[in-house]
């Protein structure tokens, strides 16, 4: 099936964690519907890589750690000296390890919850300004289907995805006077390298529960996304979308 080219011309959208996995295939789709691309990751490797394959002038990319608060706001105050950032794709995440709460890795505690939360915030604090300057801004938040439903062994990636879910309600209020929309996706398992720091019985458990009986793919996560960053999304903020094949019917 082909998929609905959006107009993103005279657009410039910036995607973390865009190396591989959803943040790329987004990336991809941006690229092609005209828009401008920043990708964000802290993979220097993967990051090289793709943009060698992209080979597209309209990409750019930074090796930027978004929990890195200051990292964020140099690289933002460096693309806004040229462009604004009419769109925000805060995708950079992992799961961290499939463990009990009780036996759960102090440190690998605090890193999930600092990336997949921390990074989605900081994001947002350095670049909602300038979309308030110029009354123009389509923010995605990447949560998981896990911070609505709390995955068992994944509490960590549980809180950080619940805690995103949170931000995007307080900050799509905050933002609802203006041309700006803020909204979240929680998507169910797809096959991209995140699922390798899973145990293969707990992507198994996740898979077991999806009523559509198969893996999200890549593609179909990517049109929501494109969806809710579009012009013509002019209405919905501050809400949370679900792409779980059933799994969360709430
Ligand atoms: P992925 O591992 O393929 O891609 C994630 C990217 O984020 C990687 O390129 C990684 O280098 C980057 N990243 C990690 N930490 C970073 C940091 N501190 N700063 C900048 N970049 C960083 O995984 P994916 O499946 O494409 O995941 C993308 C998002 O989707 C994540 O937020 C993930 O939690 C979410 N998600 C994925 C699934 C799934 O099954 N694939 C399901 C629900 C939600």
């Amino acid at each position: 099936m082909d998929k609905i080219i959006y107009n993103f011309k005279n657009k410039t959208a910036l995607v973390t964690g865009g190396a591989q996995g959803f943040g790329l295939d987004i990336a991809k789709r941006f690229l092609n519907s005209g828009a401008k691309v920043i990708i964000w990751d802290i993979d220097s490797k993967i990051l090289e890589k793709t943009v060698k394959d992209l080979n597209n002038s309209n990409l750019s990319s930074s090796i930027v750690d978004v929990t890195n608060y200051k990292e964020v706001e140099n690289c933002t105050n460096e693309i806004t000296k040229n462009l604004n950032i009419d769109i925000l794709i805060n995708n950079a995440g992992i799961t961290g390890p499939t463990a009990p709460l009780w036996e759960y890795d102090l440190d690998m505690w605090k890193k999930v919850v600092d990336i997949n939360l921390m990074g989605t915030f900081n994001c947002c604090r350095s670049i909602v300004p300038t979309m308030i300057k110029n009354n123009y801004g389509r923010i995605v938040n990447v949560a998981s289907v896990a911070g609505k439903d709390g995955n068992a062994n994944a509490s960590a990636y549980s809180v950080g995805k619940a805690g995103i879910i949170g931000l995007t309600k307080s900050l799509g209020k905050e933002l609802a006077d203006k041309n700006i929309a803020v909204n979240a996706v929680t998507p169910a398992g797809a096959k991209t390298r995140i699922l390798d720091q899973m145990t293969k019985e707990h992507v198994q458990r996740m898979l077991s529960k999806v009523p559509r009986g198969r893996f999200l793919e890549v593609e179909e996560f990517t049109s929501l996304v494109c969806w809710l960053s579009s012009e013509e999304n002019t209405f919905s903020t501050a809400a949370v979308f679900d792409i779980s094949g059933g799994r969360s019917t709430y």
